[in-house]
């Protein structure tokens, strides 16, 4: 696609390589079929093809865009599967991620959309302030279900928060340790469901595998960085930097997807900085996925429970592990249940399922719709934020858990709380 960004533009680490990233696109539309937001919406304003042209304008003329640009850009999952189905190899990560950055520095939001989008930047990133959120939304529940809009989908995200035990400190030590990697405590899986980390904990265990709390580190970055909050990503990811920095270990885990890739891309986030850039790249280098650490134990008999799998965007899209959850399972004895588009994004994508209720609300409907079709007894993801927005659901009859929680149950540990056997 021709364009008209300066050399200055160019030389930019980070607009340069949203630029190439425009250069690179052929205008074919062969991503169009995969995004979920053209797949619903039918505009091409909200396909990939049709942001790709309004973020090169915006970008190329700099300063304020129009409400319009924005308002095609905000419905944007980010869930990069038009970057996944592109032949010519555009990569819309660094433009989405940049044309939001772009708007967050220049376009001024109507105030309601700049406070909830600072309580979420707020909030979301501390456990201790997702706890009192909970308690305030079970507090009032009876008014809280009836909130509209945005308030409403953060209170039912709220209400359908199942807290199972305490976050855990310290994780078993394995017989005969073969890595120690240093864990991540993350923003609001801990205060929503701190039993994955625990269940993280004994599954890693079994294959010698020691978890060490990471001191001093927080947010991985994820949840403002979707937001075009740059600053405060990189005052996280500096956090969680010098943290690992302290320590040695041989690697750096957090147990969600999302999360994940946001820290295997640090080295961009800090493109272009003297002190930070080459810090990022090592910590990046380092930072692992539970997908990765999680290998088959030796052969497990087969289990009777039918399992349907929802494959995170980030796991397939960004950490390119696709197949990976699945072939865990199924090494693991359960059969899995295919369900139609199950590589679509949920419709959760971070923030997005409170920013965009309506939208969001209606690919998940979608989702849930292929998998009550499929007649599961279980579903399972490794990812927070998608576990939270399908639970939230209209018509989801099946209990829902993370990965590591079945595999664990699966060779040897409790069982997860939510899982109905009568079931099977
Ligand atoms: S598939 Fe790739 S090249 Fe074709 S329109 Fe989409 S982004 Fe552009
Ligand atoms: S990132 Fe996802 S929602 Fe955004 S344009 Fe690409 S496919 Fe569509």
């Amino acid at each position: 696609m021709k364009y008209a960004f300066t050399p200055e533009q160019l030389a930019d680490p980070q607009l340069g390589p949203a630029a190439k990233a425009v250069r690179s696109c052929v205008h074919c539309g062969i991503c169009t079929a995969t995004c979920p937001t053209y797949v619903v919406l039918g505009d091409e304003r909200d396909s990939p093809r049709g942001r790709i042209v309004l973020m090169k304008e915006m970008l190329e003329k700099g300063g304020a865009p129009t409400p319009e640009t924005v308002h095609h850009i905000d419905r944007c999952l980010s869930c990069l599967n038009c970057k996944t189905a592109c032949p010519s190899s555009v990569n819309y990560q660094r433009l989405v991620d940049q044309a939001r950055t772009h708007i967050q520095d220049h376009y001024k939001r109507p105030l309601g959309d700049r406070l909830m989008r600072w309580a979420l930047a707020t909030v979301m990133t501390r456990p201790r302030l997702v706890r009192i959120g909970l308690l305030l939304a079970k507090i009032g529940a009876p008014i809280a279900v009836l909130l509209p809009g945005r308030l409403g989908a953060m209170a039912k995200m709220g209400l359908m928060a199942r807290p199972q035990g305490p976050e855990p400190v310290n994780f078993p030590k394995p017989a005969q340790v073969t890595q120690r990697i240093a864990i991540m405590p993350g923003c609001v899986q801990g205060a929503l469901a701190p039993q994955i980390d625990t269940a993280v904990g004994r599954v890693l265990a079994r294959r010698g595998i020691e978890l060490v709390a990471l001191e001093g580190a927080g947010c991985c970055g994820s949840l403002p960085h979707h937001m075009g909050r740059e600053h405060e990503a990189r005052e996280w990811a500096k956090k969680a930097i010098t943290a690992y920095e302290q320590g040695k270990y041989d690697g750096v885990l957090i147990t969600a997807t999302g999360c994940s890739a946001a820290m295997k891309d640090y080295a961009h986030l800090f493109a272009g900085d003297p002190v930070w850039e080459s810090r990022a790249a090592r910590f990046a280098a380092d930072a692992r996925d539970f997908a990765e650490l999680c290998t088959p134990l030796a052969a497990t008999p087969p289990h009777p429970l039918r399992v349907a799998y929802h494959p995170a965007c980030s796991l397939q899209n960004s950490l390119k592990m696709n197949g990976v959850g699945e072939a865990m399972l199924e090494a693991a004895g359960f059969t899995l249940t295919p369900f139609l588009e199950s590589h679509l994004c949920c419709g959760s994508a971070g923030t997005y399922s409170i920013l965009q209720p309506e939208l969001s609300g209606a690919i998940r409907q979608r989702k849930l719709g292929h998998i009550a079709a499929a007649q599961p007894d279980v579903l399972v993801s490794g990812n927070i934020g998608c576990l939270q927005h399908l639970a939230a659901g209209e018509g989801l009859e099946q209990p829902i858990m993370h990965l590591a929680e079945l595999l664990d149950w699966a060779e040897g540990g409790p069982k997860p709380a939510n899982l109905d056997l009568s079931r099977v």
